[in-house]
């Protein structure tokens, strides 16, 4: 299979059925984003226990993409440092945008690969806002704490 055709797969699978798709009883941040041009809604929870992440989970409603970019972070990002975190999302911002992408560490080589196949949007600057609406509102969270702060792309 083309690793197009295969990329393609995993963000269908991943939007239509969504992992740690649920809302968090008592997550110590959270955070909700909002991408008005495509209608993206997603609250971010995190339970994070010194600098790791212990738990984190997500639930929103939004298209196939931001939906699919939300559920693949919450997996790339349990158990993670905050550092790591940083990183990573670094790394994965870069990728998506077309910028310089910086290199990640052996540790995160695995993590960082299974983002992939959100790589393809960046031959389409709207749907960008769609792969990244989860990241800043994760990014948000780590500022803001329980606050339930909300981030707009613009
Ligand atoms: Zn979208």
């Amino acid at each position: 299979m083309e690793s197009r055709e295969l990329y393609q797969d995993i963000i269908l699978d991943h939007g239509r059925k969504p992992r740690n798709f649920h809302k968090m009883e008592h997550p110590s941040h959270f955070a909700n984003g909002h991408n008005p041009l495509c209608g993206d809604r997603v609250t971010v929870f995190l339970e994070i226990e010194g600098d790791k992440i212990k738990d984190v989970s997500f639930e929103g409603r939004g298209c196939a993409i931001s939906t699919a970019s939300a559920s693949l972070m919450t997996e790339v990002l349990k158990g993670k440092t905050l550092a790591e975190a940083d990183e990573l999302f670094k790394a994965f911002h870069a990728e998506v945008t077309g910028g310089a992408v910086p290199a990640v560490g052996e540790k995160l080589q695995d993590d960082f690969e299974r983002l992939a196949p959100l790589e393809g949007v960046k031959a389409y600057p709207t749907r960008v806002k769609c792969a990244t609406l989860a990241w800043h509102a994760f990014e948000a969270a780590l500022k803001n704490g329980a606050t339930g702060a909300t981030v707009k792309t613009e």
